[in-house]
């Protein structure tokens, strides 16, 4: 992610690791969110985290593809 220049907003510390997909311990798979991809099947978009490296603060979760057809509950 160059060219970028985000800052922790707890310690100000300019070193981010962006991107980093989340999993579950028991390594069932990544955590993510359910879309519909067409009638019969349902996908999962991971879940990215971007990680402060100076205080370990999770700045943000996302998705990359945020145009899905998300499942609400
Ligand atoms: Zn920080």
């Amino acid at each position: 992610m160059a060219g970028r220049s985000q800052v922790c907003p707890h310690c100000g510390h300019r070193d981010l690791a962006e991107g980093i997909k989340l999993s579950l311990l028991a390594e069932i798979g990544a955590v993510g969110l359910n879309y519909r991809a067409n009638l019969l099947l349902h996908g999962t978009e991971p879940l990215l985290a971007d990680l402060c490296l100076g205080c370990g603060t999770v700045i943000r979760l996302r998705v990359a593809r945020p145009d899905r057809n998300w499942i609400k509950a």
